[in-house]
């Protein structure tokens, strides 16, 4: 088999390992899973395939390890300078962790370094936190003193999507740590490989064995055992909101507590007074950032009357020049992650063009793509009625949906009008309006000319309604880490 012209036996695959208790291992069964790289469609390197009995050692290790007096001494400060070596480390190794990155992903290089900064970033902006989480003083009767304490969960469990590992891990283990919790992560079969080489980093950087653990394997074996174990302590989970459900179901059965970062079909809103010139190019560099498979792509376009044409024209010119090949080529978009997420994209195009939806632009896929490889093409359709698929459900795909829309109101309704809730977008430049609109959108974040898909370390991110609950990023995650105590002292 070849991989970009190299000769790879089933022998010569990287063999990555699961780190348990600090130390590289296989999966008790010896299983392996190939992980193939979506620009080739051909398999580059293994990784255990963890079982049940291998989450309950990872589980173990970690409950150990947050009774060990080498993790639990350690003050906020200490933990957070051990953070902050930890980003040394990854900006240090940066070319080959977003090498990796790009090549288990699919995404293009440059979208791969872009992965590994933001990560690194997270574990300098909680390394800095780590000692700035404070508690009150509660003013219940003059010889009492009454205070709030924070503290750790303890095991926290966390189960990561393939879209962006590298990110996603970062910004639960950059919190978690930092309150002082110990981790067991699960991240996805089809991409983990950066995650795996990270958390080996983070032993270097001064993290006791135990601390944190990799388990890698299959979402309904060793991600389902992980999410029923007893002696986990709290979940985070991101994901499809299917099985975000079957871990809220597992959260309930323990009695513990869980956020779920799910899915999305953001809304943009493009009044008739914004600038055209400055929000298209914004809205398409962010639906195909990572070909569109991001939660929070602004994957729905609600266009003025007065500027559809307009929009059009553009949007048809900007998707037409989208190119689509391997990751190395870093071209405007990579690869799907797998076979079957492309099968899925394309059968909502198929069924778009059916139900007689205009393809109003499409981009093209390099002639020297490999032809293995998982790649569709960047498209945007338009007008899409309000209540299809197209305009309804999560594509994962480089795919667009434009919606017309007359007034305010007709916008606010179409904007809120599917089951997600989880970032949108509005550009105009009457500050009034903007204000108004922000408010009546039921959504985690709203960005006024300019749109931070996935963006912004210090910025809380999560969803409501389908698209979850519970808030990561910034400081809000160290409370979603952590549970409040509250003391009171008597000195009468
Ligand atoms: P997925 O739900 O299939 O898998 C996510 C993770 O869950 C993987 O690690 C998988 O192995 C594991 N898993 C699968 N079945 C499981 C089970 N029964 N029990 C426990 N774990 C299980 O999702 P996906 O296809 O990997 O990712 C795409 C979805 O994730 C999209 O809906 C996307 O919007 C969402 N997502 C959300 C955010 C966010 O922050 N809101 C970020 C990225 C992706």
């Amino acid at each position: 088999m070849t991989e970009f012209g190299t000769t790879l036996s089933s022998r010569e695959l990287k063999k990555y390992r699961a780190l348990i208790n600090g130390l590289q291992c296989d999966g008790s069964s010896g299983e392996t899973i190939e992980m193939i790289c979506p620009s080739t469609g051909l398999p580059f390197a293994t990784i255990p395939r963890c079982s049940a009995a291998d989450v309950g050692r990872a589980v173990s290790a970690a409950r150990a390890a947050l009774g060990s007096s080498e993790w639990s001494s350690l003050s906020a400060g200490q933990r957070g300078e051990r953070l902050h070596r930890l980003a040394e480390l990854i900006t240090q190794n940066r070319d080959r962790l977003a090498e990796l990155e790009a090549r288990d992903t699919g995404k293009p290089l440059s979208q791969g370094y872009g992965d590994i900064d933001t990560a690194a970033q997270y574990f300098r902006f909680y390394g800095g936190a780590a000692d700035k989480v404070t508690g009150d003083t509660l003013p219940i009767a003059t010889d009492h003193l009454a205070m709030t304490v924070r503290e750790p969960h303890g095991v926290v469990a966390s189960i990561v999507p393939w879209n962006y590992p590298m990110q996603i891990f970062a910004r639960v283990a950059g919190a978690a740590l930092a309150m002082g919790n110990t981790l067991v992560v699960k991240p996805a079969e089809d991409a983990c490989l950066s995650v795996i080489e990270t958390a080996n980093l983070a032993l270097e950087a001064g993290f006791p064995p135990g601390v944190l653990n990799i388990l890698t394997g299959l979402g309904e074996e060793a991600g389902a055992a992980l999410s029923f174990n007893p002696e986990v302590d709290f979940i985070t989970f991101t994901g499809s909101p299917d099985v975000g459900s079957m871990i809220q179901s597992a959260a309930a059965r323990n009695h513990i507590g869980c956020t779920l970062e799910l899915g999305g079909k953001s809304p943009q809103i493009v009044f008739e007074d914004a600038n055209l010139d400055k929000a298209l190019p914004v809205i398409q560099d962010c639906l195909l950032m990572n070909g569109g498979q991001t939660c929070s792509a602004g994957s729905r376009v609600l266009v003025h009357q007065s500027l559809w044409d307009e929009a059009i024209d553009k949007l048809r010119t900007g998707f037409r020049s989208a190119v689509a090949g391997p990751y190395k080529d870093d071209r405007d978009l990579g690869p799907l992650i797998n076979a079957s997420q492309l099968r899925r994209v394309n059968a909502f195009c198929e069924q778009a063009e059916a139900d007689g939806i205009p393809l109003l632009g499409e981009g093209t896929i390099a002639p020297d793509a490999p032809v293995e490889g998982y790649y569709t093409t960047a498209k945007v359709y338009g007008p899409v009625p309000v209540e299809h698929p197209l305009a309804q459900d999560e594509v994962f795909g480089p795919v667009l949906s434009l919606i017309p829309f007359r007034t305010e109101e007709e916008a606010i309704h179409l904007a809120n009008a599917t089951a997600y809730g989880l970032v949108a977008g509005v550009w105009t430049h009457d500050i009034s309006r903007a204000t108004r609109v922000a408010k009546a959108l039921r959504s985690g974040q709203v960005f006024v000319n300019t749109y931070g898909a996935g963006g912004g370390v210090e910025l809380p991110f999560g969803g409501v309604k389908k698209s979850g609950h519970g808030r990561e990023k910034g400081f809000e995650a160290l409370k979603e880490f952590s549970v409040l105590k509250t003391i009171v002292v008597s000195h009468a």
